[in-house]
């Protein structure tokens, strides 16, 4: 690919496959720990008008997660004349138990007493997931570089207690107009092929979106204690709700989040409930309702850097997590047609583009490349 722009702006959202690139050719992250990623699972849900209160929010914190893995869910009563409810689920991506299975997880939160009457009755209009970042501002690459800088997403500039990142991704994309335009305008860059937004990042840091981020960036870290969720909720509590993130330390993630599988024998594999079709229902009739679609003779998207390394450590040590953690039910481990043991099918046509493989395959295996022009999730109304 030929970029004949003086500046590009990546703005891949979360986990870019272009921004990967860039960490590595430009060394962006030399200064900041890895990212901390957690995984989204979301539906839209026509429901009954008596159900409906528009405006409403609801977000819980834990059940039906245990109390060392990260999650919760949202739940918003969309103000429309339709009768719309938004719900998901978030798990961190630094959960231990190769077992978890997150779609699943999210199927059974809807038959908690407080939501299930809300959805009973009601009509599931679309399903879909998506990985988002939750490392905060320790997490930030350096933001420009010769010839591009990032914004939204693509750095991490979510607010993770509340989930939120558009608003961010749009002051970063302002800011990062008004730096490329100093640059451009700058009598020194007029010939130059490329130009580097050098006031981006102060730009970044003087606004109002770094304090937000300051004041939040203790909240993820904080579930890493002993205590779990119950000694994230006190942290949060004492010093983001009241302390409002003033104090003067910043906790650290501790690492990446495809290291922290433990291995399959150490863990206890999870039941989960069947699906009743109504409140909740299984992959690919969810998978259905994304409307993906990629050409089958495109190459492929789901590239694999060691044709051995899923039944060989993935499968043999970890029971094969990304037949768990893909929310589309892309990877199957199937049983070889002859003599005994297993092989890896990639049903890439199915990708839903969430980026999870790519983050959290414990052998860092798997490299998530864009497909072909015009492949992937549909997501009408979402
Ligand atoms: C389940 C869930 C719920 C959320 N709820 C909220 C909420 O209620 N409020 C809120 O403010 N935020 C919410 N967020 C976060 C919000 O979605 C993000 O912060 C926001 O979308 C980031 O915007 P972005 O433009 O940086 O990235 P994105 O919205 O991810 O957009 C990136 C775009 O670039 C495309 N792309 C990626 N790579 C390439 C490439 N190489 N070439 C061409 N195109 C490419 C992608 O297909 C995508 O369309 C939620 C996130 C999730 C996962
Ligand atoms: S294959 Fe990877 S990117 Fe695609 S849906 Fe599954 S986990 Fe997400």
């Amino acid at each position: 690919m030929e970029l004949r722009g003086k500046c590009t702006v990546f703005a891949e959202g979360c986990h870019g496959h272009l921004a990967k690139q860039l960490y590595s050719k430009f060394k962006l992250r030399e200064n900041c720990e890895s990212q901390s990623y957690g995984i989204g699972l979301k539906e839209l849900w026509e429901v009954k008008p008596e159900n409906h209160k528009p405006g409403t929010i609801e977000h819980t914190v834990g059940w039906p997660l245990d109390k060392n893995t990260y999650g919760g869910s949202f739940l918003y009563h969309l103000n429309e004349e339709q009768p719309l409810i938004a719900l998901g689920f978030v798990i961190g991506l630094d959960y231990t138990n190769p077992y978890l299975h997150p779609f699943k997880e999210f199927q059974k939160f809807k038959h908690h007493p407080s939501v299930e009457p809300v959805l009973r009755g009601g009509t599931r209009i679309s399903y879909g997931a998506r990985a988002l970042n939750e490392g905060g501002l320790q997490c930030i690459p350096k933001l420009s570089f010769p010839g591009g800088c990032l914004i939204g997403c693509s750095p991490g500039f979510m607010v993770v207690p509340k989930i939120k990142g558009t608003h961010t991704a749009m002051k970063s994309a302002m800011l990062a107009a008004e730096s490329i335009f100093e640059s451009l305008n700058n009598e020194e860059n007029a010939d130059a092929v490329w130009v580097e937004p050098v006031t981006y990042e102060k730009k970044i840091k003087d606004s109002w979106m770094w304090k937000e981020l300051y004041a939040a960036r203790n909240v993820r870290p904080s579930f890493h204690s002993p205590l779990g969720v119950f000694g994230g909720l006190l942290y949060t509590g004492l010093f983001y709700i009241l302390g409002r993130g003033k104090e003067p330390w910043t906790l650290k993630h501790g690492g990446r989040d495809a290291d922290r599988l433990k291995p399959a024998s150490q863990c206890k594999p999870i039941a989960y409930p069947k699906p009743d079709g109504e409140i909740s229902f299984d992959l690919l009739s969810s998978v259905a309702l994304t409307g993906t679609n990629h050409e089958h003779d495109q190459p492929p998207h789901l590239t694999l850097k060691d044709d051995s390394v899923p039944v060989e450590k993935n499968y043999a040590v970890f029971n094969g997590p990304e037949g768990h953690f893909c929310p589309a039910g892309v990877y199957e481990y199937v049983p070889l047609e002859a003599g005994d043991g297993v092989r890896l099918q990639i049903n890439a046509q199915n990708c839903i583009h969430c980026k999870t493989c790519d983050i959290k395959c414990p052998s860092q295996n798997i490299n998530w490349v864009v497909p072909e022009a015009g492949g992937g999730p549909a997501y009408d109304g979402m």
